[in-house]
């Protein structure tokens, strides 16, 4: 995988040769700007997580969708296969009773595009996000 540093868009091969436009400057912007096949998905994570901080701000930061309150709460990007959702590793750590049969690592949870998504848990981590994090 690799995200063009000009427009934050993501491919397969690294130098991917496409339409470059200006960066998103607004998490519907990115999500408008990925496959179409996986923006029903990224716009089911983009409502949990307003749905739990929906007083945080939404900005594009590091090239990925962001929710901001005067720090990095939670961002989420899409992978290939997975949205990669980024909580912080403590936050996984908190969860991971709950995270069994995701991938996870760092601060970063995989939530596979064949699997039903987790909304109400994406929803949980964003809220312990804003109070804990
Ligand atoms: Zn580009």
């Amino acid at each position: 995988m690799w995200t063009c540093p000009k427009c934050g868009r993501t491919f397969r091969n690294t130098g991917q040769d496409h339409y470059c436009g200006d960066p998103p400057e607004s998490i519907e912007g990115y999500i408008s700007g990925r496959p179409e096949e996986v923006q029903a998905a990224l716009r089911k994570v983009d409502a949990a997580i307003k749905a739990g901080i929906p007083e945080a701000k939404e900005r594009i930061s590091w090239g990925m969708p962001t929710y901001w309150q005067g720090r990095i709460l939670i961002q989420f990007a899409a992978a290939k296969r997975h949205i990669g959702l980024y909580p912080g590793p403590e936050a996984v750590e908190a969860f991971s009773g709950r995270l069994e049969g995701y991938k996870t690592s760092k601060g970063t949870i995989q939530l596979p595009y064949d699997r039903p998504l987790p909304l109400e848990l994406i929803q949980e981590i964003a809220q312990w996000c804003a109070k804990e994090r």
